[in-house]
């Protein structure tokens, strides 16, 4: 199968053939029909991220077709579609496994990062990790879903109620905009400073106010999401929130985060970060995602164009979500129907 795969940190993503990997008793072979580009891949390419596993095939955000079921899988059947998100595996055993907590598991495995990801016209998956994918969605519009969406909904339960700040404007703030405002709640989007595209681009979302990350917002917010990998905006945010409101960290990697005076933090307010998900967060988030018409902004790349993907997201360049698609197989012969007898 052609896959792309990161050999070094900072090289850029190689198309190569790979062999394809029979699927184990708990697993299933999925064919590929749309990856979506997280800033996660960023960090692997780039080797932000410990102990990658080089080469690997990047890609979190997977929706495909089951091609083949291994011998213990009850829960898919061949020509399922199917997500596969960026919690691929947990040992069950850990003390976080045991309280419910299987986003922090000792020993997961992370799809496109310790396990091949979706960069690839096929992946193979734990079955018990995968999830269904609401019908109403094209594979394109579903694939940020998997990631942007599912974890951008965990920080966004974790934020709390009330008025929401969404600091970088991308796959997952575009969608979570869209989440906040079918709730009801009043959305404040920052981007880059002097990004008038992005801004523009979070208004017709329906976002409250639009401005660049160097600005304060017109009224205290209840609550700010970091989507953006700079430190900095911590402080930014703190100054952001009213007494008591909370600032959600929800990227795997950040720069480091610079000294701020303690009253920014005084008042009881507080910085958290969200780390991964949860097989329930996927249950509970699909069925979002199924019930709130959401309007998921793609733009669409042939596999092999992934470092041209990976760039544009890199630069600032996309607005929502940039897809993988690879090339599809041509459909097996339809078997001639029976003409009827004159
Ligand atoms: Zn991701
Ligand atoms: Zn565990």
């Amino acid at each position: 199968m052609l896959a792309m795969r990161v050999h070094a940190a900072g090289s850029p993503l190689l198309a190569e053939q790979v062999a394809v990997r029979e699927p184990g008793a708990l697993q299933i072979l999925v064919r590929v029909l749309a990856c979506g580009v997280c800033r996660t891949d960023l960090h692997v390419a780039d080797g932000e991220l410990p102990d990658i596993p080089f080469p690997v095939i990047p890609g979190h955000e997977i929706v495909g077709r089951v091609e083949r079921v291994g011998s213990g899988v009850s829960r898919f059947r061949v020509g399922d579609r199917v997500g596969v998100p960026w919690l691929g595996e947990t040992c069950g055993v850990c003390a976080y496994c045991r309280r419910g907590l299987e986003n922090l598991c000792e020993r997961a495995r992370f799809t496109g990062y310790t396990l091949d990801g979706g960069y690839a016209e096929l992946v193979v998956a734990d079955a018990r990790y995968c999830c269904t994918v609401p019908a109403r969605y094209s594979d394109a519009q579903a694939a940020p879903l998997l990631c942007a969406g599912l974890i951008g909904y965990r920080a966004y339960r974790a934020a709390g109620e009330g008025s929401l700040g969404l600091y970088g404007f991308g796959a997952a703030a575009h969608l979570l905009a869209q989440i906040s405002r079918a709730a009801g709640r009043k959305v404040f989007a920052f981007t880059r400073p002097g990004d008038v595209a992005a801004q523009q681009f979070a208004r017709s979302l329906g976002v409250a106010w639009a401005g660049g990350s160097d600005e304060p917002p017109p009224e205290p917010l209840d609550a700010a999401i970091i989507f953006a990998a700079v430190g900095a905006l911590i402080p930014a945010a703190l100054a952001a929130v009213r007494k008591g409101g909370r600032v959600v960290c929800a990227g795997i990697h950040m720069s480091d985060i610079p000294s701020f005076p303690y009253r920014l933090l005084w008042g009881e307010r507080s910085v958290c970060s969200v780390a991964n998900l949860t097989r329930a967060d996927a249950a509970e988030f699909m069925q979002v995602a199924a019930a709130v018409p959401l309007d998921p902004r793609v733009e669409t790349f042939p596999l092999e164009q992934a470092n041209v993907a990976l760039r544009r997201l890199r630069e600032g360049q996309l607005q929502g979500a940039a897809v993988l698609v690879p090339t599809q197989p041509p459909q097996p012969p339809q078997s001639p129907q029976p003409r009827p007898v004159a």
